[in-house]
């Protein structure tokens, strides 16, 4: 791969305006001892989670030359060289300091928005709060209240276990270089469900399956999963997935669970 087209991927788009920065670090409410930014690219955000007494902080970073730079401009940061998608998160941190999980934090690589919201779905019991910019579309999708056109796969699972707050919209003009949509910034913050009143692996697969034809009825979209479906009620599989809250998909997922 040429230089030019690792770059790209990358989804390198850096935040120029000071305001922002810092107010997506005090968006942070202190949930856990533990902080990790995950793509500190030239430090802006960094340099106001550096100071906050309340963390241990560490970053992952992929790109070798943003690594280099902040070892230069911020000797004192830890900074991992490597692939968040790859981290072992319990390897950051030693087990005490790690005792309330991690916190999670950054202007995020959009080209891999969807595959960190699913990492920190899978921690979710690691993770008690994630602060964190993306692309307008994709926060307002996790964001979203059933019912909405966006409510899609993602909202309904990060909704089972975290409490989400859409936070501010970031115009494109603050970036450099600007990306071609606008970004915001959600808080999620773990809520009290420990476990949920279902197989979870089943809820997962009947949430995907559901979603992956949002047009049609339940009825139709849920064919895929090769199980009765007669003990649903009938109001409920004449809707549509976009239709349904966390709690009637564990509803589902039980009735299916037990005539399987
Ligand atoms: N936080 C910086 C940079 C944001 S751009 C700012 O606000 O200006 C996204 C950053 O994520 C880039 O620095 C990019 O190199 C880095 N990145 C991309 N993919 C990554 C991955 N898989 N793991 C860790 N960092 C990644």
């Amino acid at each position: 791969m040429n230089q030019v087209k690792a770059k790209k991927q990358l989804g390198q788009h850096f935040l120029t305006d000071e305001n922002i920065a810092e107010r997506i670090a005090r968006s942070l409410t202190g949930r856990s001892r533990c902080l990790l930014e995950i793509g500190p690219g030239m430090g802006v955000l960094t340099k106001y989670l550096i100071g906050d007494e309340r963390y241990h902080f560490a970053a992952i970073e992929l790109d070798r030359e943003s690594v280099d730079y902040l070892a230069v401009h911020y000797p004192e940061l830890r900074v991992i060289e490597g692939d968040f998608l790859r981290l072992d998160l319990s390897s950051l941190f030693s087990e005490s300091e790690l005792s309330d999980g991690i916190s999670i934090i950054g202007n995020f690589p959009y080209n891999i928005s969807s595959q960190i919201l699913f990492r920190v779905f899978e921690h979710r019991d690691m993770v008690p709060e994630v602060v964190g910019m993306f692309q307008k579309e994709v926060a307002e999708r996790v964001a979203a209240a059933p019912g909405s056109k966006t409510y899609g796969i993602l909202s309904v699972l990060l909704t089972a276990f975290y409490d989400i707050e859409y936070l501010f919209t970031v115009h494109e003009h603050v970036f450099n270089p600007p990306p071609k949509v606008k970004s915001a910034v959600i808080r999620l913050k773990r809520n009290g469900v420990n476990r949920l009143d279902c197989d979870e692996k089943l809820f997962v697969q009947v949430v995907k399956t559901a979603f992956n034809q949002r047009r049609k009825t339940l009825r139709n979209a849920l064919k895929p999963l090769n199980c009765s479906l007669d003990a649903i009620d009938d109001t409920i599989l004449a809707k549509r997935a976009e239709q349904l809250s966390v709690q009637d998909f564990v509803g589902i997922t039980k009735t299916i669970d037990v005539n399987r």
